[in-house]
């Protein structure tokens, strides 16, 4: 029997474990805000900052919204990240990627006060999760690692492959697998564009966490009979649909799940978790902003 990982359920869960805490800043008269800044006129983007502002209002959270023209000088933006930075109102940044070529995503990045860097892009944020001491997970990394331990996987001593090197997911990903103890500890093996034999390493994990965006590259007869498949991927495949496309994961669901032991579907896994995961991020900026203990 193949378990389904049913991503709305923990992110719910996590959501639910979130009130404690803004209850307590709130008592302290902080309510805890996160900024979205949007500089893009694409579609899907602008679909994830209106998921993100409307997950704010649910949880409490004060959501601000900042919208910049896609053509407005780079500067525009990195004032409004200064701005930003010196709101006290504002505990959480999340600058949407893509921005458009004129800017400088790295000077974006480094641009964020690191305490407010509630993605964890930021390369201070990035070097404290390697040496061990995280102050922000990125989402999505961390959400799947939620999801492992809702569902009891076990990473110690795991052969864990992760198909996909990018700074968002693949790289934070295998870094938390290969932390110490009390998550991590997995044997883990990393595949990209230019790995020779993807198939070959899949054939031995006990864990495959997938994000090429590649839409279906991994199919079942690729997997060991038994393993934990987490399908980070979403790609916007052409379908007779209304919208005219479809959503696939970058797992070929149906043969997947013949030889898996859990599998996360695509929508409903990985994607409500990273979003539960900004707020859990938010709320920890904002105690650690205000030195309220918020316990998470
Ligand atoms: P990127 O495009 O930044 O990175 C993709 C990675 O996959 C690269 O390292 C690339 O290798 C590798 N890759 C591409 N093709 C292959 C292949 N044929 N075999 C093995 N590896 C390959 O993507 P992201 O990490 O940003 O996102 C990955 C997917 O996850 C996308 O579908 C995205 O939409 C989705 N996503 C979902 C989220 C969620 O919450 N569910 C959050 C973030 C992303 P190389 O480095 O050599 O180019």
């Amino acid at each position: 029997m193949t378990t389904l990982i049913d991503g709305n359920e923990v992110a719910a869960e996590i959501r639910d474990g979130l009130a404690d805490g803004i209850e307590s800043l709130k008592a302290e008269g902080t309510t805890p805000g996160l900024a979205t800044v949007l500089m893009s006129d694409d579609p899907a983007s602008e679909t994830y900052v209106s998921m993100k502002q409307r997950d704010c209002e649910e949880v409490g959270i004060n959501g601000i919204h900042v919208e910049l023209d896609a053509d407005a000088p780079a500067e525009e933006l990195y004032d409004t990240i200064d701005d930003l930075n010196a709101d006290p109102e504002v505990h959480g940044i999340l600058v949407q990627m893509p921005v458009p070529d004129h800017v400088d995503k790295r000077r974006v990045l480094r641009a964020i006060d690191p305490v407010k860097d509630v993605d964890g892009f930021h390369p201070e944020n990035v070097g404290r999760m390697v040496a061990g001491h995280a102050r922000y997970k990125p989402c999505t990394p961390h959400g799947i690692q939620k999801l492992l331990e809702a569902y009891d996987v076990e990473t110690e001593g795991a052969e864990a492959v992760v198909v996909g090197r990018s700074d968002i997911v693949g790289k934070p990903m295998t870094n938390l697998l290969i932390q110490k103890a009390p998550f991590g500890n997995a044997t883990t093996t990393v595949c990209h564009s230019r790995t020779k034999d993807l198939a070959g390493h899949l054939a031995d994990a006990d864990i495959v966490v997938a994000a090429a965006g590649v839409p279906e590259l991994v199919t079942g007869d690729m997997l060991k009979e038994g393993a934990t498949v987490v399908d980070v991927g979403i790609n916007r495949v052409d379908a007779a649909t209304e919208k005219g496309y479809e959503l696939v994961g970058d797992v070929e669901f149906e043969s997947a799940e013949e030889v898996a032991g859990k599998i996360t579907p695509v929508p409903g896994g990985v994607g409500p978790m990273t979003r539960a995961m900004l707020l859990y991020n938010t709320v920890k900026a904002a105690g650690l902003q205000t030195d309220v203990p918020v316990d998470l």
